[in-house]
């Protein structure tokens, strides 16, 4: 899903050396560049490199758990997508690590704009003021998905329901007891951050998918509708790539779905493990009918898997969508940029 992002409200905090209004300039010419997307042809295996990124700190799927999942997504496509995938996981690697080794990219032109521009962070003094600017424009001129959405309602008071869910995520505890995100740990918010995670993915030469226990969580101010609703989850998304051979990149944040938190278990529902895999399998399968079939977000076929869950009853999505014999591929257009 192409987000479509606020910049106004950023020029304020321009600093040098990263003028922000160059660095958007620059990156939107570095996008206008890319060549069209075009789909992956199904007459040969398509090879996933995978990473999976590792929080030391959140709960997470062991070696054999990963290896299930990979061979269910495997199997998922090949029976409702066409392809021939062969998933291999080519480095495990620790969250801190892994963002040490990108932090050269932040600073990059054009690709660490995202990483400097997109986030509203949680311990921003204004906030929920750009919070608000966000939500604002997301829901301009679209009411009706807005009631779908988010019920009835104004931009302020959408803003103060989004802002407590949100701290009660970050709130939750972690492995070791600590909330997930604080004062006392603020710098890891951007390994939840859909703008760095935006940079990495558009800088990766060596995997085609992330999978990280971390989870895609926080305010950007270029959230849709869906992720407002949320509290600020965005499951997995696909960027634009030059260096992969599918033209793009994704990841995977687990977080959502092996939390076994009040938040989750109310929004979610409790699942066992086995269902919790399933699901992120299905979710995992949305993904590649973008980074392969080059679809784009469907919003129209209801019990197709080309569209992604409305929130986060991610199993009750998949029992809807397993069952379904034709998803409807072949009636979604196609996209020419992530
Ligand atoms: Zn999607």
């Amino acid at each position: 899903m192409k987000r479509v992002f606020l910049f106004v409200l950023l020029m304020v905090f321009c600093k040098k050396p990263f003028d922000l209004k160059v660095e958007e300039a620059k990156y939107d010419a570095y996008l206008a560049a890319l060549p069209e997307l075009r789909p992956v042809p199904k007459d040969k295996p398509v090879e996933l490199a995978v990473h999976y990124v590792k929080a030391d700190n959140l709960p997470e799927l062991d070696v054999n758990e990963r290896t299930r999942l990979y061979r269910l997504v495997e199997k998922l496509c090949a029976e409702k997508i066409g392809y021939t995938v062969q998933i291999r996981e080519a480095r495990l690697v620790k969250i801190r690590d892994f963002f040490a080794s990108a932090s050269s990219l932040f600073t990059t032109s054009p690709l660490g704009y995202p990483s400097q521009a997109f986030l509203v962070s949680y311990f921003a003094p204004d906030r929920d003021k750009r919070i608000e600017a966000a939500v604002a424009a997301a829901i301009k001129g679209n009411r009706a998905k807005v009631k779908e959405y988010l019920g009835d309602g104004y931009a302020a008071l959408y803003t103060r329901a989004f802002v407590g869910k949100l701290s009660a995520i970050f709130a939750e505890t972690d492995t070791k007891g600590n909330p997930l995100l604080s004062k006392n740990n603020a710098e890891d918010e951007r390994y939840f951050s859909y703008g760095h995670w935006s940079s990495i993915l558009q800088g990766e030469k060596q995997a085609d998918f992330f999978l990280t226990n971390a989870g895609i969580i926080g305010a950007d101010n270029g959230m849709p509708l869906y992720v407002i609703a949320r509290g600020g989850i965005t499951s997995a998304f696909i960027e634009n790539n030059a260096h992969r051979p599918y033209q793009g990149v994704g990841v995977l944040g687990l977080y959502p779905f092996l939390a076994d938190t009040a938040y989750f278990n109310e929004k979610r529902g409790k699942l066992t493990r086995e269902e919790k895999i399933e699901a992120i399998a299905w979710i995992w399968l949305h993904e590649l009918g973008h980074l392969l079939l080059k679809k784009e977000e469907n919003y129209s076929f209801a019990d197709s898997v080309h569209r992604a869950p409305p929130d986060l009853r991610y199993y009750e999505w998949v029992k809807r969508v397993r069952g379904t014999k034709d998803h409807r591929s072949a009636a979604i257009a196609e996209m020419k940029k992530f």
